[in-house]
Formats: C-alpha cells, sequence, structure tokens
C-alpha cells in the first residue's frame, strides 16, 4: 500500500511538470506573435525605420525614387539638401540615410542624412506637403588618454610610439610638433621617455574618432621637449612650451618627415663627388626620387633654376632674416615659380638627383641674414608668442595638463575629462 501512494504521487508530479512547460510554450507563442515587425529596418515606438548606407553610383535622387518619391519630390529635398545643408552630393562608403515612416506601408515622412558622426541633417515633411531641413551638430564626448612608452637600442621614434599604442593620425601629428625642436638623428637615444596626451572622441559610450594632440614631451638629448596646445583669449589655438613660448616655429628643422640625414652641416668635409674638402653648407636627406618636398615654412619664391652644383633648385625667402634652398630636385611643383607665395608644407618640388649628387636626396639648407646656419641647431623664431594674460592662464592650464600626465601615465587604462 505504501508503495503505491508513492507511485501516485510520483505522476502527480508528472502532470504538474507538463502543465508548467505547456503553459510556457503557449507564452512564449504569444509573445512571439505580438512583436512589432519593420520589415527590412526596424521599429522604435510608432516609428519605422531603414537604414540605407550610400554605395558606389548611388545617387540622391535614385536612392529617393528607390523609397517611392516622385521626380518633383526628388527636386524639391535636392534643393532644400543644397540650400540649407549644403550637401549636393552623397559620399559612397561613408554617408548613411535614414528613412523614417510613421507604419510600414506609410510614405516617408522624415529624411536623415548621416554625413559624419558628428553631424547630422533631418529633413522632414510639413502638414502643408513642404520639405524643411534642419542640421544636428553632435558633441562627441572627449575623453583624453594618455601613451607614453621609451625609445629602445635601434628604435625610431616612430616604431616606439606605434609600439605605446599611439594611432597612426596621432603620431604623425607628434611627429610634426617634435620636429620644430628635435633633429631625429641626433637627438634621438635609447632610453628616452615621451609621452603624449591626446582625446578620443565618443558618442553613446562608443569611440568614434580621435581628436586632437594636447601635450607632448619627449626627453631628447639636449633637454626636455614640451608641448602644449592651448587657446587664447580671442580663440586661435597653437603649440606652446612649458613657459608660454610658441612651439611652432616659422621654419622646419626637416623638411621631409621621417627621411635619414646622410650628411650633416659642417663647415669642412670631403665632398662625395668633387673628392676635396670643403663646407657643406646644408643637411642632406635621403629620400626616394619623386618624394614631394614641402617648403619648410611660409614664404615666397625668389630663385628657382638649375646649376652645376645644385641641380634644380628652389630658394624660399621667409622674412627680413630667412631663407631656405632645396637642391637637386627631379622637378618642380606645378605652378611654383619666382614670384609664387607659398604656405608652410605646401609642396615645392621633388627629389631626385640632379647637379652634383650621388643619388637621390634632399640638400635643405637655411639661410639667416645672408650666412648659411646649421638647420639643426639654429634657434629659429616662433611663429606667435602669448600676450601677458594668456601666458597666465596657459600656465594655470599646463598645470592641469601636467598632472592628467601623471596621473594617467600610473593608470595608463584610465582617461580625464577636461
Ligand atoms: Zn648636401
Amino acid at each position: 500500500m505504501e508503495k503505491a501512494k508513492n507511485i501516485l504521487n510520483i505522476n502527480n508530479i508528472a502532470r504538474a511538470v507538463i502543465c508548467l512547460a505547456l503553459i510556457l510554450v503557449i507564452v512564449v507563442i504569444v509573445l512571439i506573435c505580438t512583436r512589432p515587425r519593420g520589415g527590412d529596418g526596424s521599429a522604435t515606438g510608432d516609428e519605422y525605420r531603414s537604414v540605407v548606407v550610400v554605395a558606389s553610383g548611388d545617387t540622391l535622387s535614385k536612392l529617393l525614387t528607390d523609397q517611392g518619391f516622385s521626380n518633383a519630390q526628388v527636386l524639391e529635398i535636392a534643393k532644400v539638401l543644397k540650400s540649407d545643408a549644403n550637401i549636393t552630393s552623397l559620399r559612397a562608403d561613408s554617408d548613411k540615410i535614414e528613412f523614417v515612416r510613421d507604419a510600414a506601408d506609410a510614405p516617408v515622412s522624415k529624411i536623415v542624412i548621416i554625413p559624419s558622426p558628428w553631424r547630422q541633417v533631418e529633413i522632414t515633411c510639413n502638414p502643408d506637403g513642404a520639405w524643411v531641413c534642419q542640421t544636428v551638430d553632435i558633441t562627441p564626448d572627449k575623453r583624453v588618454v594618455y601613451r607614453g612608452g621609451e625609445i629602445l637600442d635601434g628604435d625610431s621614434f616612430y616604431l616606439a610610439g606605434a609600439r605605446a599604442g599611439i594611432p597612426d593620425g596621432i603620431l604623425a601629428e607628434v611627429y610634426d610638433l617634435l620636429a620644430f625642436e628635435m633633429d631625429f638623428e641626433r637627438d634621438v637615444r635609447a632610453g628616452q621617455k615621451f609621452s603624449v596626451l591626446f582625446e578620443e572622441n565618443y558618442a553613446d559610450g562608443k569611440k568614434v574618432d580621435n581628436g586632437r594632440v594636447l601635450a607632448v614631451q619627449f626627453e631628447a638629448l639636449r633637454g626636455n621637449v614640451k608641448m602644449y596646445r592651448f587657446k587664447t583669449a580671442d580663440g586661435k589655438t597653437g603649440y606652446y612650451d612649458e613657459n608660454g613660448n610658441g612651439a611652432i616655429k616659422s621654419l622646419k628643422r626637416t623638411p621631409i618627415n621621417n627621411a635619414k640625414v646622410t650628411s650633416s652641416f659642417s663647415t669642412s668635409r670631403k665632398h662625395p663627388v668633387l673628392g676635396y674638402t670643403r663646407a657643406h653648407k646644408g643637411v642632406d636627406f635621403r629620400a626616394s626620387t619623386g618624394t614631394p618636398i614641402p617648403s619648410a615654412g611660409a614664404g615666397r619664391v625668389v630663385a628657382r633654376g638649375y646649376n652645376s652644383g645644385h641641380g634644380n633648385y628652389i630658394k624660399i625667402r621667409h622674412n627680413a632674416s630667412y631663407e631656405t634652398l632645396y637642391a637637386h630636385m627631379s622637378r618642380f611643383a606645378k605652378g611654383v615659380v619666382v614670384g609664387t607665395t607659398v604656405k608652410q608644407g605646401q609642396t615645392i618640388g621633388y627629389v631626385g638627383s640632379t647637379g652634383l649628387s650621388t643619388g637621390p636626396h634632399l640638400h635643405y639648407e637655411i639661410i639667416k641674414d645672408g650666412k648659411h646656419v646649421n638647420p639643426m641647431t639654429v634657434k629659429l623664431p616662433a611663429i606667435s608668442n602669448l600676450g601677458k594674460a594668456d601666458k597666465e592662464k596657459f600656465l594655470e592650464y599646463r598645470k592641469t595638463l601636467d598632472s592628467g600626465i601623471e596621473q594617467l601615465s600610473k593608470h595608463p587604462d584610465w582617461f580625464i575629462q577636461l
């Protein structure tokens, strides 16, 4: 009798389990059937959205026609986009268009064009049927991060920087900045440390891109180099050294980035082609034929020609004191002639081996008040220095960046917000 009772109990438990399972299945089916569906897009609230990434060959009119717009509507929307958002064409693989409908089968009531992660253009249809356009700028959530490292034996700054996790674009900017103060051939040695503070831009908690370089420090052989980004009271942004002097100089010591110095400035050296000793009035940078040569500073071309020593050369006057000369070019840049005004960094010609030269390289001279000076050591004038009020503010701000570097170097996975 005892045994039969047990069997009865087990049967009851089994029935209860089956009942529960059935209820669960019904609940799941009900949930699936009542879930809203948005076709090829998705539905949030009462809106139906579909997102199109612009592909190569797509035009606005094609994409709009595909969504059921009439020719007249396409023309009207294109007109509004041009006049209110200055958008005349779409870029393949980067622009996105979102089409919003009030119901799955309703006509499009809103178009959102996303030309950059920080800008949205919304085109909506008024109750009277007219299309209006509104631009929304999205403010990135800026996080200041730190990357630092050390030069190892046989390292270049580029290698060490990449190893420290400095992103490519940021590293190139840092190199450009340091190049005003440093000779990467002579000032870089194993054991030297460097620090970079830069912004990362976030939207909705996700990293979108990198922002600006805020501070750079390098323990160079000839003394520590420190540079800080600062905005003056009248809204001009620049880089300054630790004392508030302009870090951006009117001339660059190394016009071509990351090029190796093959011969330095000297008052006497054995000429590689002529064989006898004579002064080398400039610095030679090895680079392959055709490498663009940027102007070391803003100025005006005062000579362009050929002579047996320099080959094809250009001379630029920068101000009352400074001139630079570029020799052995394979060719000149189009449109750069005597009298042309050039900007700092503008291509003036291309590396070659014309004139007295043993191989493709740039021979670069800086002439100060008519006298040749060593490009690697000459003290170069700053483009702008800070006024008294700005300088006081700068020195305060510098402390914030310095303490940021100190904190983050101990906790490289942290970030700060300024
Ligand atoms: Zn030379």
